[in-house]
């Protein structure tokens, strides 16, 4: 399915992202989404296009990833009517959870989910900010997967094109949507 981002909108997601440089250590280049979220009618636009993209292809729920995950997340599920399910780093969700471990540049990651918020028969849009080397969008997946769900499809609002993040999540043949592709 082909999707086109208005040029306008871009133009003004870009104009919101704020580049700091050599944050949280040396040779990153943090894209700060917060500029963003400061002005509502740019935000509920945002939510609007990237949900479009999603709409109407058998979806069940929208997972979105902790923290900054949450923000257009919440939109998104809004805008297609389906649940929000919380993924949550290790030991920050109150019930009973299942878990995936994935690697870091230096150590290990952890994220987790509701025993319950998910299972056979659900098809799971993931959603993040940003897809860098798609490490945690694919731990995103394989946790859908371990309870029996599909993965419907991924939607970011940033995508590093530079890094292999996209790459790597073809392996899950669904829809890779993003508002902004960034080669820097
Ligand atoms: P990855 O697992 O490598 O795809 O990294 C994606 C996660 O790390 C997302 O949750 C992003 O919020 C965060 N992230 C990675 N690189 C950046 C960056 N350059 N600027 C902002 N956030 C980033």
């Amino acid at each position: 399915m082909s999707f086109t981002v208005p040029e306008q909108l871009v133009t003004q997601l870009e104009a919101q992202i704020r580049i700091v440089p050599d944050f949280p250590k040396a040779g990153i280049s943090f894209k700060d989404i917060t500029p963003i979220f400061a002005q509502p009618s740019l935000v509920a636009r945002a939510a609007d296009v990237l949900a479009e993209a999603f709409a109407n292809q058998g979806l069940t729920a929208v997972a979105g990833i902790e923290s900054r995950g949450f923000l257009l997340g919440t939109l998104l599920a809004q805008r297609l009517n389906l649940p929000f399910i919380l993924l949550r780093k290790k030991g920050k969700l109150p019930w009973r959870t299942v878990s995936h471990s994935y690697a870091l540049e230096y150590g290990e990651a952890t994220i987790e989910m509701h025993v319950d918020a998910i299972g056979p028969g659900d098809t799971v849009l993931i959603h993040d900010d940003l897809l860098a080397t798609g490490g945690t969008a694919a731990a995103a997946a394989e946790l859908v997967l371990g309870q029996g769900a599909k993965v419907g499809g991924f939607a970011f609002l940033v995508d590093l094109t530079f890094l292999p993040g996209n790459q790597r999540l073809q392996a899950y043949r669904a829809p890779i949507h993003s508002l902004i592709h960034s080669n820097e």
